[in-house]
């Protein structure tokens, strides 16, 4: 039975001379789990001098791989019936570990190797994938078909001593290996956590499901957010799980409250004054900028809305000042370890005309919650004579909030 086969593409062979010094790697070679097959393009150049690279039309610096030699070589490759080509380019998609997993079923991978500035853009159309190994320029493609190479070895079958060691790694589930020990149990100090040794089981995939969700998320939360991720069963119990680690929470509030007579209006701590003399009424000063971004904070968070934690029916709020009460939800916030990153509201109101008075709302807001100014964003717009608003009837506040951990 042959093996997995690699046929590569390259100017420097002897580059592949690594892979029999490369452990697993050479022993699949030897068990002839996988086959290398190297094609020298010099051998494909043209002329006396073997010409493998030219001057870019249009100039520009240094030399780039001409079309017929790669073609010679690629159309000299015998093609097995479960194929693909990968041309390895920075410009391609970066390589992941499910691409390995992907190829690993097939029965031959080809690689084309760039060099020097790279390669005739005709070239791109014999490859059925470009690859790149990172966000980073090396000399030639040799080191990114070596990486290829070693990475789906270890994934076939046979390669690797004990085929379990492949479930838990790194990259296979989205989320980083959790920290390993091995001998001795103390080393300069530093202890083997007591749960590995504690023999059992259950709280051991417990504990290491944590870990790795732990430091995935300091190191590399940018793979939590991968919505293939997301949709699995396993990532929900997770997150669930860890719901304590979670870095930003974002909530929403919404007020409205009547324009009546013999009241003040009171918007963002500022007193305003309306043509028709008309303030807002509620139980409070009615203060809807305040009272939106207190639902928003409060939502966040998941905590309820303000009528949890001052509620109308008690006298004491009759009239209050809505900041002292954004004061007090603010310190709630806090107390539990987050900080507010940015708040955005929008008032709703016919007349009288807001925007003069933005900047003061801005620094009430902005000291009662010790944030600073340029955290806040207020606007303002009329309702075109739509709606309560538009009516007169009354003025609303809508606001998002964005939390983080700290
Ligand atoms: N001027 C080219 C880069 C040439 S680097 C460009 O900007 O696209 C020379 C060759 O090295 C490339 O053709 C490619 O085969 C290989 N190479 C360099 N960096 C690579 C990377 N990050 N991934 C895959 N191949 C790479």
């Amino acid at each position: 039975m042959s093996g997995f086969n690699f046929d590569v593409i390259t100017l420097f062979p002897k580059a592949f001379e690594l892979i029999n010094n490369l452990g697993v790697i050479t022993k699949a070679l030897d068990k002839n789990l996988i086959d290398v097959n190297l094609h020298d393009l010099r051998e494909y150049g043209e002329g006396s001098y073997r010409q493998v690279d030219d001057k870019p039309y249009g100039g520009g610096a240094g030399m780039v791989l001409k079309p017929e030699p790669i073609y010679k070589a690629y159309e000299s490759i015998r093609k097995l019936p479960k194929s693909k080509t990968l041309l390895m380019t920075p410009q391609g998609k970066v390589l992941k570990q499910k691409d390995l997993a992907r190829w690993s079923t097939l029965d031959q991978i080809i690689i084309i190797c760039g060099q020097y500035e790279g390669f005739d853009e005709r070239i791109r159309c014999l490859a059925d994938e470009e690859i790149s190994i990172g966000d980073y320029v090396l000399s030639g493609g040799e080191i990114p078909a070596i990486s290829i190479i070693n990475g789906l070895t270890r994934l076939l079958p046979g390669t690797l001593g004990d085929p379990d060691s492949l479930v838990d790694e790194s990259h296979n589930s989205s989320l980083l290996e959790y920290p390993q020990y091995t001998r001795p149990l103390t080393f300069k100090d530093m202890k083997v956590p007591d749960i590995l040794v504690s023999g059992n089981h259950e709280e051991i995939k417990s504990w290491r499901r944590k870990k790795s969700f732990e430091r995935t998320l300091e190191r590399r939360s940018d793979l939590i957010s991968n919505e293939n991720y997301k949709k699995s069963p396993q990532s929900k119990r997770i997150i669930k799980e860890n719901n304590q680690f979670m870095k930003f929470r974002i909530g929403n509030g919404y007020d409205i409250h009547r324009l009546v007579e013999d009241r003040d209006l009171i918007i963002g701590g500022v007193k305003l004054h309306h043509p028709e003399n008309l303030g807002l009424d509620g139980h409070s000063d009615a203060d809807v900028l305040s009272h939106s971004i207190m639902d928003a904070l409060l939502g966040a968070l998941s905590l309820g809305d303000i009528g949890k934690y001052f509620p109308p029916s008690d006298e004491k709020w009759k009239n209050a000042d809505s900041l002292f009460l954004l004061s007090k939800v603010i310190d709630l916030i806090r107390q539990d370890g987050w900080e507010i990153n940015n708040i955005d509201s929008v008032l709703v109101a016919e007349r009288p005309k807001i925007m003069p008075h933005i900047k003061l709302m801005k620094k009430n807001i902005s000291e009662i919650l010790n944030i600073d100014e340029n955290l806040i964003g207020i606007k303002a717009t009329t309702n075109e004579k739509l709606g309560p608003e538009g009516r007169e009837e009354g003025i609303s506040c809508h606001s998002v909030v964005l939390l983080e951990k700290k």
